[in-house]
């Protein structure tokens, strides 16, 4: 498939996304290394930690956009690992079953295997099926690296915010804007060149990885991004270490979090 992406009309986005998803699926892990030089993985250590599930007891999890469970396996080994815990549960969603299948495959080989620990579910994040994913449900909503391909981040965040219990934590892993010129005109050069061509020789498919490199250009900065969470009625700031977001590394990626109230 051959896209330009500023012509993409939104409706039709939700599908192209599926597409790129789909041809990636099984070269994602080595392409996020690659593109990453394996950074992704102390970023997703960062956030998992930060969050500490597990620390007050068992936490019902779901992480959207969940991919292959990066996520989810950092939540269940930090429970068990840091607070012996075997009672939290993630709940990974996605809206690709080719994703979700790479996950499976891979935790097949964990212990979480075939416990309730775990579980696998295909559907949008912009609305979740509200028999399945009922109201005031969850401890903890993850989203990484997945709300900015999302055509309308007010319908995920109001979805988040539905699913949470009172009380329950959202926290968004996202690319954002590098705050340094210099660093962001090093970044610029690096993500515009190196990505599209690591996904040619890696993935042999450049188009899906240019649109993965244009959807972060395109997603809103901080403090925007801060106030779609606020108004989706999640409370940030004063309650989290860092305020309402911490930046990694200048603001390549950055940390979201709001409590529901
Ligand atoms: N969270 C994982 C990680 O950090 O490794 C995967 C991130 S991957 C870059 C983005 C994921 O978002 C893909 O698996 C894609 O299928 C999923 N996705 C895109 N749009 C979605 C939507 N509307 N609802 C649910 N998942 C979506």
């Amino acid at each position: 498939t051959s896209f330009g992406y500023k012509t993409v009309p939104e409706e039709s986005k939700e599908s192209l996304v599926k597409n790129v998803f789909d041809s990636v699926a099984s070269s994602y892990d080595l392409m996020n290394d690659a593109s990453s030089l394996g950074v992704h993985r102390l970023w997703k250590d960062t956030f998992v930690s930060g969050l500490k599930p597990g620390r007050k007891g068992a936490v019902r999890c779901i992480d959207v956009a969940g991919g292959t469970g990066d996520i989810a396996l950092r939540i269940l080994d930090h429970a068990r690992e840091n607070y012996a815990d075997r009672e939290s549960s993630v709940e990974v969603v996605d809206i690709n079953a080719q994703m979700l299948k790479e996950g499976f495959r891979r935790f097949k080989k964990t212990m979480y295997h075939n416990t309730p620990q775990i579980s696998f579910h295909e559907a949008n994040a912009q609305a979740l099926p509200e028999a399945q994913f009922t109201d005031n449900t969850y401890d903890l909503y993850t989203i990484a690296f997945g709300i900015r391909n999302c055509t309308s981040i007010p319908a995920v965040l109001k979805e988040a915010h539905r699913v949470l219990k009172p009380g329950g934590t959202f926290a968004c892993l996202e690319f954002s804007k590098v705050n340094n010129p210099l660093l962001s005109s090093l970044y610029d050069q690096y993500s515009f060149s190196m990505i599209p061509l690591l996904g040619t020789i890696l993935a042999g498919d450049r188009d899906s990885y240019q649109y993965l490199v244009e959807s972060i250009r395109k997603f809103p900065s901080q403090p925007d991004f801060c106030k779609m969470i606020q108004e989706a009625g999640f409370a940030t700031g004063e309650e989290h270490d860092g305020g309402a977001w911490t930046d990694l590394w200048g603001g390549i990626a950055c940390v979201h979090k709001g409590v529901k109230v």
